[in-house]
């Protein structure tokens, strides 16, 4: 064993000491002894004693105390992220939840965005939760139990509604619902706990390379996330750390390559048409954008023949990618053979040195 040192023992013993109510009093009765046989004695003065300039370092104490608790106090606050569901804390207090299961449709910009696989991978773990699995599904596919939840609520606000109620915010409907003593649990996300939560987060999140192909995001320690194409079933079977399908990793705190930040200018909209050189699973591929979002290219890609040359795929290759994932624009690449294209060498050489 570790040996103990002596500011551990000795804040063993006022912890063991604190706890005893009846040797806290005793305890505090001595030091309220000690202080008023110090101030007769002319040890310890009150601040109307001191001189001025005792009386501005008193007080310049005091002020330097209290910013040091109010700090303490806030760092405290700030350690947990977003509201716990009360639901999440009644489970934790019953049973031990080993690891979340979560299932939703994959629109880009609303789920799959580099935020909230950040809360995906480290929120779960602070919960006290050691694994979880996010399954994207198609569009109206596979999200039975939950759709159906959301469904019941939809048609209890409509006949509300019908019936001559208004329910102008999300704060009235969850009123309405809760009045109408649905068996559903319901809770209420104030929108300032969000922006908090939003605020907590860090400014710079590397982003998830291929996030847009994925449906099935695995995470068994804080920070890092197994992803893949195909929900693999291992989970099902509580395996969770499988490789199978070509398992992709990714560690929020560790960016996938040096980006080009050269800042594509993507709400002009002169963009759209224009080459550029994106980012795929660590390979260079030129591609056309077609069409933007607000954090998102829709590209048609060319396909890879080997070191800088690319053809045209027989059947267009269009998806939607994340702005971190377009390196820089281009000139058009120029044929090198009947069949295959090359972007411009010395840009090839340079955006090439930057994978890993
Ligand atoms: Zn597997």
């Amino acid at each position: 064993m570790a040996p103990v040192s002596a500011a551990e023992r000795q804040r063993r013993y006022r912890a063991r000491r604190n706890a005893d109510t009846e040797k806290r009093q005793k305890y505090l009765e001595s030091e309220r002894q000690r202080w008023q046989r110090n101030k007769e004695l002319g040890k310890k003065k009150l601040i109307n004693d001191l001189s001025d300039r005792e009386k501005r370092q008193q007080r310049k104490k005091w002020r330097e105390n209290n910013r040091k608790r109010k700090e303490a106090k806030a760092k405290m606050k700030n350690l947990d992220t977003p509201p716990l569901t009360p639901d999440i804390v009644q489970e934790q207090k019953a049973k031990r939840v080993e690891s979340a299961q979560r299932s939703s449709d994959g629109p880009c910009t609303q789920y799959k965005q580099k935020g909230n696989v950040f809360l995906f991978c480290t929120q779960l773990a602070q919960r006290g939760i050691t694994g979880g699995t996010w399954n994207f599904f198609e569009a109206s596919h596979g999200k039975g139990a939950p759709d159906g939840v959301g469904g019941t609520l939809k048609r209890k606000a409509d006949k509300l509604v019908s019936k001559g109620r208004d329910i102008p915010d999300a704060k009235e409907l969850f009123k309405a619902l809760t009045e109408e003593e649905t068996t559903v649990k319901l809770f209420y996300v104030e929108s300032e706990d969000v922006e908090q939560a939003v605020q907590r987060m860090p400014k710079e999140i590397p982003p998830v390379p291929s996030i847009m192909k994925t449906h099935q995001m695995v995470t068994t320690s804080p920070g890092e996330i197994t992803y893949r194409e195909i929900s693999c079933l291992c989970s099902t079977q509580k395996q969770l750390a499988c490789e199978c399908f070509s398992t992709l990793h990714y560690t929020v705190s560790k960016p996938p390559a040096k980006m080009v930040k050269e800042g594509i200018a993507w709400e002009s909209e002169d963009i759209i048409g224009k080459w550029c050189v994106l980012m795929y699973e660590n390979d260079l591929y030129p591609g056309i954008i077609i069409n933007t979002d607000e954090t998102h290219a829709l590209v048609k890609c060319m396909h890879k023949a080997g070191a800088n040359r690319f053809y045209w795929p027989p059947r267009d290759d269009i998806l939607w990618y994340l702005f971190d994932d377009v390196l820089q624009l281009i000139h058009p690449p120029q044929p090198v053979t009947s069949r295959h294209m090359e972007i411009q060498k010395d840009v090839y050489k340079e955006l090439a040195g930057l994978l890993q």
